[in-house]
């Protein structure tokens, strides 16, 4: 792609790092798929076979599947993700905001348990070998940005391409909050980057990637703008989702599309809730949200 930095295609992508003089890759989100441990291990032997360490942009199953049918030296993670990349039920919690059994087919996508070898700060930049780890929380708690000498930053989830913010309405995000302000990071770091590429979707060159995190963050703030509005009158968690699939109208609709929406309108809540903006009602049994007066 550009110096010692390649991508391997895919949903999520995998942002391959050479270093030279340790003789030594890194894999930044292995990813998932039936094909992806051979691809991976087929671009290693391109490059000699060297020892090679796994980097995660954060801890949900479709970007850590591959990893189970390889033998990285480590696994790095950062402090808040590791616990979910370690355990498929917390991974399952915090994912759709409901325990579920590992192998429960709802999930869309299910990976085993996977080692942590080693944990980075979630709170501040830090670096791996020569991989400079930025934070970009907010899709998870603990997400971040990994960076090659080359000006190839791996975005991980904290930005979408543009089909897969059509395909399913609503982006994903834990913390939508933290998320706009980690976009607002992305547009200030992406023009002296030679190229962002987004766990889903095209890569595109960091002197080009305005548009695409201006359509970001403008799904985002319409999603939240919706979310604020609703709340005038008291609604409860499911209405408010309900309304959310109206106005955005995802390609996708499963149960487990649902939930994640639920806990994506459940991390809004809670931004709302920092800013002491909404309070609970309680009526005919339901727990209902509105603004504050
Ligand atoms: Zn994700």
């Amino acid at each position: 792609m550009v110096g010692s930095s390649y991508v391997e295609r895919g949903s999520p992508a995998t942002v391959i790092f050479y270093d030279h003089e340790l003789n030594r890759a890194y894999l930044v989100d292995p990813g998932q798929g039936e094909d992806r441990p051979r691809r991976l291990k087929r671009s290693l032997e391109q490059l000699g076979n060297p020892e090679y360490h796994v980097v995660l942009t954060h801890y949900h199953s479709d970007h850590l599947e591959a990893i189970a049918k390889l033998t990285p030296v480590e696994v790095v993670a950062t402090d808040l993700d590791s616990p979910a990349v370690r355990r498929p039920d917390i991974r399952a919690a915090l994912t759709y905001g409901m325990y579920l059994d590992p192998n429960d087919k709802l999930m869309m996508f299910r990976a085993p348990q996977i080692a942590v070898t080693k944990e980075v700060p979630a709170s501040s930049e830090s670096s791996y070998g020569r991989l400079r780890l930025i934070p970009l929380p907010g899709h998870t708690e603990g997400h971040m940005g990994v960076l090659t000498p080359d000006g190839v930053l791996h975005a991980g989830d904290a930005i979408f391409g543009d089909r897969t913010i059509a395909k399913y309405g609503i982006p994903y995000h834990r913390r939508l909050c933290t998320a706009r302000e980690s976009l607002e990071s992305l547009a200030r770091l992406a023009p002296s980057l030679e190229y962002v590429v987004p766990g889903h979707g095209p890569v595109v060159r960091g002197s080009e990637a305005s548009a695409l995190i201006e359509l970001n963050i403008k799904r985002l703030d319409e999603v939240a703008n919706l979310i604020e509005s609703s709340l005038r009158e008291p609604i409860g968690i499911d209405q408010l989702v309900a309304s959310l699939v109206k106005a955005f109208s995802p390609q996708e609709l499963e149960p487990a599309n649902l939930l994640l929406l639920r806990t994506t309108v459940e991390g809004y809540i809670s931004c709302l809730r920092s800013r002491e903006a909404v309070e609970p009602v309680i009526v005919n049994g339901s727990l209902l949200w509105r603004l504050r007066p």
